[in-house]
């Protein structure tokens, strides 16, 4: 179904709070299953902000089956392929047009790695990386767009299918028990279900987990600002850095004081975003200690911009000088939570899983979180009542939500700090997977895998959530169906002895599958009977052993296995060795 088609079945009676790019996702993501969505904002939009976001292969796949027009966005694809069409555009000084590549990569042009100079001599550094052929190898293309554009076309889609969203309608409470969402004019509205989206500085998680997660400082101040292209390059002094260059990452550092920066295309190749980051300063550099700036769009000025720019080359510093104005945030992380779900709320997006920007998964995490619904509440009903206690399908279908998705957000939000190259590092990248294993037993990238490396990307850019998702609820049902699977290589335990009745072969129905259903024969314990209690617990001990077993088994092979794919990609030209830091390939 695309945007333009409205959903008019009434299904569960849905409030989402926030309507940023989760909360707009969600309200696009269940009127296509057909329930009734009511979105309440604080602001009013009448400045719409913010720099400019990148979504990668897995956020955008499920953009695209929504119908999101990323042209009409304003969306630059990263290509990292040099083009005739680019270079003879920024020859004649014009800026590049996204309509002018889609379609046309068949020059057999060699990709380029991603731009890293140091930030003073411009040299080239290692390790270099490549997001060459990212729509072949993750199955979607990566996009940049300005966060005001990709917002504004979220919002129209969520309208377009049907939701209604109030602006200037801020929420003070929720109550996860009831429904009851209480808003700032004293009003109160009952919902079946209450999807909290407010952002990272929300406060309603503590109702959710019972108890209150500090956000911490993650030691990095951001700078940013978005310069006009056409101004780069009109100047010949900053005109080379982008001449000829497709849409891609051009991010110039300075390892040694904890500096980089990372710029890339927004807004039809109009506009170059920048962000600067320092990982010493802390907080803002005119800040006192203790200030933490929660504000996306907190204002800087071009002083502080140069104080941080500190010993870069006199040309990059002129180029980002050029911004006409400068923001900054302290990069806040959380630890992950330990619930997402009580009663009838759910809390998603940077609510729930606040996350650095290093891999860009804040707003494709979110993005997946609104698709996840989609397949977790297609089937549960309305319930008629907003006042009655949620159903049971309602609950378990949010019990199961949480157990599917948890463990994945709470891997991508550790998974997403940067470990610094040096001496430490191995320690801390095998700190880092052992933090993971406490929430998440699926498979990972080799530990010590290079931030951006292709088993890192294929974590990240080759999930298909949407995929996982109906796996996942299939297996569940199976599982329903024939109890517990315990196939494949397991270890040959003798089988406790059964009297023979206690096992009985019946015919169930199985779940359809690719529009196919099987009767299949399964094999259940008899109905338990007093003179075999002792004996079926001790099966079922030794059924939990095997599956514990299992899954020792399981979680080894995947390490073992994704050890196979680390490979660095080899520098174009010989680099200067310096010590590099992870970039940051987000707004
Ligand atoms: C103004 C703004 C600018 C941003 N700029 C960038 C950027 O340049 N680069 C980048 O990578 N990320 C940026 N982000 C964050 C990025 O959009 C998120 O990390 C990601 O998209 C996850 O989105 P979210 O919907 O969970 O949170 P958010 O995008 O933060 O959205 C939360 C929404 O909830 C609303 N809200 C908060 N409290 C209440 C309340 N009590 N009642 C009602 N509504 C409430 C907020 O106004 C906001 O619209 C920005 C966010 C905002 C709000």
């Amino acid at each position: 179904m695309d945007a333009t088609t409205s959903v008019s079945g009434k299904g569960l009676q849905v409030g989402v709070v926030g309507a940023g790019v989760a909360g707009l996702s969600a309200a696009i993501a269940l009127r296509r299953i057909g329930h009734s969505v009511e979105v309440f904002e604080r602001s009013e939009f009448k400045n719409e902000n913010g720099a400019a976001v990148s979504i990668t292969p897995n956020g955008g796949r499920i953009l695209e089956r929504w119908g999101f027009d990323s042209i009409k966005a304003g969306g630059i694809e990263n290509i990292q392929v040099s083009h005739p069409t680019i270079f003879l555009g920024c020859l004649h000084g014009a800026p590049f047009k996204s309509s002018h590549v889609w379609g046309t990569l068949d020059s057999g042009l060699k990709p380029q790695q991603v731009r890293r100079p140091k930030g003073d001599t411009l040299e080239p550094m290692a390790p270099t990386l490549s997001f060459a052929n990212v729509e072949q190898q993750y199955g979607n293309k990566w996009y940049f767009y300005h966060r005001v554009d990709m917002h504004r076309q979220l919002r129209e889609m969520a309208e377009a299918f049907g939701s209604t969203i109030r602006l200037g309608a801020q929420v003070m409470d929720v109550d996860p028990e009831t429904g009851m969402i209480h808003l700032k004019d004293g009003s109160q509205i009952q919902k079946d279900l209450v999807i909290i989206a407010d952002g990272q500085h929300d406060r309603l998680n503590a109702k959710i987990t019972g108890q209150e997660v500090p956000m911490k400082r993650s030691g990095q101040t951001a700078y940013r600002c978005l310069i006009p292209l056409k101004d780069i390059l009109e100047d010949e002094e900053t005109r080379p850095f982008f001449k000829g260059q497709a849409p891609g990452f051009w991010a110039p550092a300075l390892p040694a004081k904890g500096v980089m920066a990372v710029t890339y295309p927004c807004r039809n190749n109009e506009i170059l975003n920048v962000l600067a980051v320092h990982r010493k300063l802390g907080q803002h550099a005119t800040s006192e200690d203790d200030v933490v700036i929660d504000d996306w769009n907190f204002p800087a000025t071009h002083e502080d911009l140069e104080h941080v720019l500190d010993g870069f080359h006199p040309s990059v510093k002129k180029m980002f000088l050029k911004s006409p104005e400068v923001k900054v945030y302290t990069q806040m992380k959380r630890d992950p939570l330990s619930k997402m779900t009580k009663g009838k709320a759910l809390l998603i997006g940077d609510a729930c899983h606040p996350m650095l920007l290093t891999h860009a998964q804040g707003v494709s995490s979110s993005i997946e979180d609104a698709a996840t619904l989609e397949v977790f509440l297609a089937d549960v009903p309305a319930s008629g009542d907003v006042s009655a206690t949620p159903s049971e399908k309602l609950l378990q279908r949010l019990e199961q939500y949480e157990k599917f998705r948890l463990p994945r957000v709470s891997a991508t939000q550790i998974l997403t700090n940067p470990i610094v190259p040096g001496p430490q590092a191995a320690a801390k990248h095998a700190e880092q997977e052992a933090e993971i294993r406490k929430y998440y037993s699926g498979p990972l990238p080799a530990t010590g895998a290079m931030p951006h490396s292709p088993p890192i990307c294929q974590f990240f850019f080759g999930y298909d959530v949407e995929k996982e998702g109906k796996a996942f609820i299939e297996s569940l049902e199976h599982q329903e169906t024939t109890g517990p699977e315990v196939a494949g290589e397991e270890e040959v335990v003798e089988p406790t002895p059964q009297p023979e009745e206690a096992i009985v072969k019946v015919e169930s129905v199985a779940p359809i599958i690719n529009g196919v259903q099987k009767t299949q024969v399964v094999e259940k314990p008899a109905p338990v009977q007093e003179a075999s209690v002792t004996t079926m617990e001790q099966r079922v001990l030794d059924l939990e052993r095997k599956l514990a077993d299992m899954e020792k088994k399981l979680s080894a092979m995947a390490i073992h296995v994704s050890t196979m794919e680390v490979q660095l990609t080899p520098p174009q030209s010989p680099p200067a060795q310096v010590e590099t830091q992870p970039l940051i390939f987000s707004s």
